[in-house]
């Protein structure tokens, strides 16, 4: 052969099926021998995989991970959060219809409503999901849908979601829960009876700040429709980040159990330090959700506390400045402790009204504990705030 064709050619190694770790399939496409088995692959009337934007393997091994933990039958790896959350929306009403938001919703969910689903005939309705019976009188609408997270972002908030998701059925509305926050370590939804879950596993799931993915889970009828969904409409991740995030997921339990103990005690110290108004989180008996919270999640509260500090803007802005060790981080779920300032990055979307509405104003600070010595923590803050 002629060196213009050997540089061109694929590799043909047979690859090992015991390695200990999996491979990464960086493939877009597979080659086959006949027509014949491209025929049957895709008629489905063979496994295997065509082409990575249907399937690959990275995908799979992810999905199975991520069924086990959530209790769920079935999963799809998507390209971001936000690819899942949409994919989980139109999969459950692909026709217009009411959507309910729950009062403290991340903003980005806020924005595909407005940005993408308003336009094309969907309406949307805050709703408040934490008292059953004026929850009841809101939700008005057959055929609807209703968002909800089940720890909210950034104040932790979290609903009675098991009697919730009850009434929403009973007036015909669908449940879609953004498990995000809690992560399945924390809670599963579906045995509150949530029709879909979606995770941006950007956060928690991967948990190194090295990747952009997302999880749809739930029963096997519900995720074909997501599935034809991502494949359709080309919301597939990169085979790279499935594997990244399967490896960061191998420590989910260790990293969420260390987190939210950091988490508890954190918001503990902080309760009595200088410029403090107020700390929110759940496992805080000052929390308006203590008690819900107890009941819902399971190993603890998570890994995200908020804090109101006194002087607002102002005080925030100096406490960034001199932390030394907690950077300043427009996300979260790393397994190094970082803030955000919900304000100006994940609230973004709503208005000065929304915001106020659900107590986000700029004093409000989110904090995203990691898995370091909380005293190092701990005495970051104190310095900060001194
Ligand atoms: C970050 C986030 C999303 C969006 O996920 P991306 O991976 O950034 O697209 C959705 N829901 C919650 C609660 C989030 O924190």
């Amino acid at each position: 052969m002629d060196i213009f064709t050997k540089v061109v050619e694929p590799s043909r190694l047979s690859i090992p099926t015991n390695s200990v770790a999996d491979p990464i399939f960086q493939t877009s496409v597979y080659s086959f021998d006949d027509i014949e088995e491209v025929d049957q692959l895709l008629g489905g009337q063979r496994q295997g995989y065509s082409y990575t934007r249907g399937g690959n393997p990275n995908y799979d091994s992810l999905a199975q991970f991520i069924s086990g933990v959530e209790g769920t039958e079935k999963t799809v790896i998507t390209s971001s959060g936000t690819a899942s959350l949409l994919a989980g929306i139109l999969a459950l009403r692909p026709k217009p219809c009411t959507i309910y938001l729950a009062r403290e919703i991340y903003g980005g969910t806020v924005g595909i409503c407005r940005r993408i689903l308003e336009p094309m005939g969907y309406v949307t309705k805050w709703v408040d999901t934490h008292d059953e019976r004026v929850f009841a009188q809101l939700i008005t609408k057959q055929s609807s849908l209703l968002i909800v997270e089940s720890i909210s972002n950034p104040l932790g908030r979290i609903s009675p979601l098991d009697k919730i998701i009850a009434i929403a059925h009973a007036r015909g509305a669908l449940v879609l829960v953004d498990n995000t926050f809690a992560t399945p370590f924390h809670a599963s939804p579906i045995e509150w009876g949530a029709d879909l879950v979606v995770h941006s596993a950007t956060k928690f799931i991967g948990g190194h700040s090295d990747l952009i993915l997302g999880i749809v889970t739930g029963s096997t009828e519900r995720l074909s429709a997501v599935q034809e969904l991502v494949d359709v409409a080309g919301f597939t991740p990169d085979p790279f980040a499935a594997w990244l995030a399967l490896r960061g997921a191998r420590t989910l339990a260790i990293r969420m159990e260390r987190a939210s103990t950091n988490a508890l005690e954190l918001a503990k110290a902080l309760e009595s330090m200088p410029c403090i108004d107020r700390v929110y989180y759940p496992g805080l008996p000052s929390h308006p959700d203590h008690e819900v919270a107890k009941n819902l999640l399971r190993r603890g509260f998570g890994a995200i506390v908020s804090l109101s500090l006194r002087g607002g803007y102002d005080t925030v802005q100096s406490m960034i400045r001199r932390l030394k060790l907690v950077r300043f981080v427009p996300s979260l779920g790393d397994v190094s402790t970082t803030l955000s300032h919900p304000v100006v990055a994940s609230h973004r979307e709503l208005t000065p009204e929304e915001k106020n509405a659900v107590g986000i104003d700029p004093s409000v600070v989110r904090i995203s504990v990691g898995i370091e010595s909380v005293r190092d923590i701990i005495e970051d803050f104190a310095q900060a705030l001194s």
